[in-house]
Formats: structure tokens, sequence, C-alpha cells
């Protein structure tokens, strides 16, 4: 009962912010900082709770296998929904055709050029030179990277490293517990960022770009409604309603704030008290995914290009659409997850097919309402990988 009181606070507050800010305009700026103060609480707990809760996850596994087991199932599984997102993005982009007919002028300030790490760049960052700097400037891959190394040490030392174990053992449960409080106030949170955020967007700005906003949204929807369902009926043993009910708040949190990183404090919950998910899976599975795994941000990448490719009249071939797949999903792991980062790596995509760069200037001014879609569906998706990985090895288990 507590739980859904929850959710239902949360979606009061979510409606709250779309009507008020329909209604307020601009002037709703004022709750601006009701959501401001929530976000810096929730931020303020990530980078201890994910190094603390992986490190502790990692030394009960107990053992390195079981970290390599479930691993690999995480990867595959990332790797096989991601795929799905862009082929979704792109049906449904050639589907709708957002870009056709359109008439609208270009905007006139120029895409940003972004310089974009290489895929061994990417590969070689994640491995620090500097523990200390990796907690300060919360890169999330290298903090799995040092409480994987710290994690694997302490078992492998034993019975010396036993207090450190412990120490991260507490540090996880009192971050938990730090969470737990602040996530009470998610619904006034919630209501503080989105609404200012309504406020703002005038309805000549979303107007015509309309069907872009639709197809992003459709998509999102099948890979939720299809995908995810499916994947946690069939592999994650779970009925698809207990999975989105429960993920729910982490959905509308990742939707309000567009970011998958500052939403792994909630994920992470969720997964552990509403799905029935182990820490040790949680807390490899959900950071690792939030910055790796981003179906949404793939989607938006497929139907990002056949928009553009249709505004300019240019003809994708078979070539290109396979071309756009692999980038898709090369970017979709390369990119933070963090608000804009997938516009910024679309560069890289429209590139890799000569399409022009001014597109993204196109599709900027209503970035940040399809950064709501592919984010919530980027940390729904690494939910659901939880929700399967927990089930899969939870059969070896029992065999
Ligand atoms: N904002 C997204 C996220 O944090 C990334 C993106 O822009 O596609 O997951």
């Amino acid at each position: 009962m507590k739980k859904f009181g929850m959710l239902t606070q949360i979606l009061i507050g979510f409606v709250l912010a779309i009507v008020l800010g329909a209604i307020f305009g601009p002037k709703i700026a004022v709750v601006q900082p009701l959501g401001d103060l929530f976000l810096r609480l929730i931020k303020f707990i990530v980078v201890p709770l994910v190094l603390a809760s992986l490190v502790t996850g990692i030394t009960s596994l107990n053992n390195v296998n079981k970290l390599l087991s479930i691993g690999g199932k995480t990867i595959a599984y990332f790797m096989a929904t991601t795929f799905m997102a862009v082929v979704i993005g792109l049906v449904v982009g050639f589907a709708i055709s957002p870009g056709k007919g359109l008439d609208i002028e270009m905007p006139t300030q120029n895409a940003e050029k972004t310089e974009i790490p290489g895929t061994i760049d990417t590969i070689l960052n994640i491995v620090p030179v500097n523990p200390f700097e990796s907690l300060s400037t919360g890169n999330i891959l290298q903090i799995i990277f040092v409480a994987i190394a710290f994690g694997i040490a302490i078992t492998a030392v034993g019975e010396k490293a036993k207090p450190l174990a412990n120490f991260f053992d507490a540090l996880a449960l009192v971050m938990y517990k730090i969470t737990g409080v602040i996530m009470k106030f998610a619904p006034i949170g919630i209501f503080g960022i989105l609404a200012p955020i309504v406020g703002n967007y005038g309805l000549e700005v979303l107007m015509p770009l309309l069907k872009v906003i639709l197809a992003v949204a459709i998509a999102c929807s099948i890979q939720l409604l299809v995908t995810y369902s499916i994947a946690v009926r069939t592999m994650g043993k779970m009925s698809p309603i207990t999975f989105l009910k429960g993920i729910a708040p982490a959905g509308v949190f990742a939707f309000t704030t567009a970011s998958s990183s500052a939403t792994l404090p909630i994920s992470i919950r969720n997964a552990e008290e509403n799905l029935g998910v182990s820490k040790e899976v949680s807390s490899f599975v959900l950071p690792l995914g939030s910055t790796i795994n981003m179906d949404g941000s793939a989607i938006y990448q497929g139907i990002a290009v056949v928009f553009i490719a249709q505004f300019f009249n240019v003809d994708l071939t078979f070539a290109n659409i396979v071309t756009v797949v692999l980038m898709s999903i090369l970017v979709s792991i390369g990119a933070a997850g963090v608000p804009g980062a997938g516009l910024i790596m679309l560069t890289m995509v429209l590139q890799s097919v000569n399409l022009p760069l001014e597109g993204i200037a196109l599709v900027a001014a209503i970035d940040r309402i399809l950064d709501m879609f592919r984010t919530s569906v980027n940390v729904m998706g690494d939910a659901s990988a939880a929700v399967v990985v927990q089930n899969l090895e939870n059969k070896k288990k029992s065999a």
C-alpha cells in the first residue's frame, strides 16, 4: 500500500507540474529552487552509493566467476535490447516520416561541433589514473572499475581486509538510508523540476516538430510495452505490470530530470524493493547500464537520422541504414547519462552517413522534450536487464 502511495504521490506531482506549468507559463519558474534542491540532494548520493553498494555486492558474491557470469549476461542483454531499440526507432521513423513536407525555417545558429573521443580512448578512459579523481568528478564507468578492483582484492586478501569490507557495507547501508529519506521528497522535487520546463516550452516551439516528438514517444512505448515486457515475462519470469509499476517512480524521475546518472539512486532502490533484485545484481547492472545501455537514446538516433535525411531530401541507402544501426549502438554505449548527451552524439551518427550537421540545430529546439522520453526508456531498460539477469542467476543457482 505504502509503495503505491508513493507512486501516486509522484504522479500527482507530475500532473500538477504539467497543469500549473501550462497555466502559469514562464512565471512558474518560482518553484525552480525546489527542483534544484531535490536534484542536488539526489546527485549528492550517487557516487558514494554506487561505490559502496558495488564493492559490497562483489565482496558478498565471494567469487569472480559469478561476477563474470553476471557481467556476460548483462552485456549480452544490453546489446540485444539496444539493437531492437534502433530498429524500432528506424521503423517508426520511416512509418511516421516526420521530416517530409515540413515547412520550417532552418534555425540560424550553427550546430555546435563537439570533439568526440574515439572508441579506443573511450575504452582506455574506463581505467582511472587517480581513483579519487574518478570519485570527485563522478565518472561512473571509472567508479565501477575502482569498485570491482576493490571488491575482488578485498575478497582475495580475506581476513585482514575484513574491516574495509565492513566499512563499505556500512557505507552502503547509510547511503541507502539517506536515499530513502530523500525519496520522500520526490513528488515535490519532480514538481519543481518539471513545472518550469512545461512553463517555458511554448506550443510554437513544439508544434512544427510534433511528428518527431510523436515518433519518439511511440517508439519508446513500443520498446517498453513490447521489448521489455516480453523480456521480463520470458527471461525474467515477472509480469510486465509488476515490472512497470515497480520501476515507474524511477521512470518518472528519469523523464523529469533527463539524466540516467541522477536517477541511479532511485532505480537501485526500486529494483531492490519492488522488483526483488538482489544487491549484487542491482549494484552492478544498474550503474553499468546507466552509462553504457541507452535504448531510448538509440531509438532517438534512428528517428533523428530519418527526420534529418527527409528534411534535406536525402535518400538513405541500405548501407546507410546498416551504418546508422551500428553507429547508434556505439554512441549509445559512449554517451554519458546526463541531459543532452544524445544530441551531441547525433553529430557522430550524422557524420557517418554524410548528413548535414545543421540538422542538429533543427532538433536542438525540442531536445529537452525528446531527452525526457529517451532517458526514461534508458532507465527502464537497465531495470529490465536487472530483472532478467537476476532470474537467470537464480535459475543457475537452483539447477
Ligand atoms: N539524457 C540521456 C540519459 O541521461 C542521454 C541522452 O541524452 O540520450 O540517459
